[in-house]
């Protein structure tokens, strides 16, 4: 497996996306390695499996590359979490903020057992509004949500302590100053 520092190697960094001053970490390199794809997933597999994951849930749209890949690997099912109006059933939806307006994310209630113990899995978190609006989103259907699992924690931005604050086990691949 490659280690972490390897895999850290392979995000690519743009400056100034999607605005002047941002450095933005771009999973595009990493996840077309074949190793980088491959040895991703399968330490956030070892975490999940450690966390005793039912089922992953993963955030569009990045989410869904390691959640699904993740799922796979442990023979359990996958959760999309979606963005506003994709799912053609009655969904139950949280709205959250972001640093300008708000966005919203939506579920299949149905998708969801009563005490589930489901893992969130993303690429990055950077503030963790995303993940925490998923958290709740998932806990006010009836999951047990204790874990988030991200390749990139940007831990200037506070998101991981977030997360903690909500008490959230939170376990990333690497960090980005
Ligand atoms: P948060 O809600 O502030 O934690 O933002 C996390 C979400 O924004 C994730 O779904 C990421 O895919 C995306 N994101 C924020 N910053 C970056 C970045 O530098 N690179 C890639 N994605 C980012």
């Amino acid at each position: 497996l490659l280690s972490t520092d390897e895999l850290k190697a392979l995000v690519r960094t743009v400056p100034d996306f999607p605005k002047p001053g941002i450095q933005f970490r771009d999973i595009t390199t990493l996840i077309g390695h074949p190793v980088g794809m491959a040895d991703s997933v399968q330490h956030l597999a070892q975490l999940a499996k450690a966390c005793g994951a039912q089922k992953i849930a993963g955030m569009e749209a990045r989410g869904f590359i390691f959640g699904a890949a993740v799922a796979v690997e442990l023979g359990i099912g996958f959760l999309p979490v979606r963005k506003p109006g994709k799912l053609p059933i009655e969904t139950i939806g949280i709205d959250y903020a972001l640093e300008y307006g708000v966005d919203r994310l939506e579920v299949d209630p149905g998708a969801i057992g009563k005490g589930e113990a489901i893992v969130i899995v993303d690429d990055l978190i950077a503030t963790g509004g995303t993940a925490l609006a998923t958290a709740q989103l998932l806990r006010s259907a009836g999951a047990n949500v204790e874990n988030a699992l991200f390749v990139i924690d940007l831990p200037d931005l506070g998101g991981a302590a977030k997360l903690r604050d909500a008490g959230l086990t939170v376990q990333t691949l690497m960090e980005f100053e």
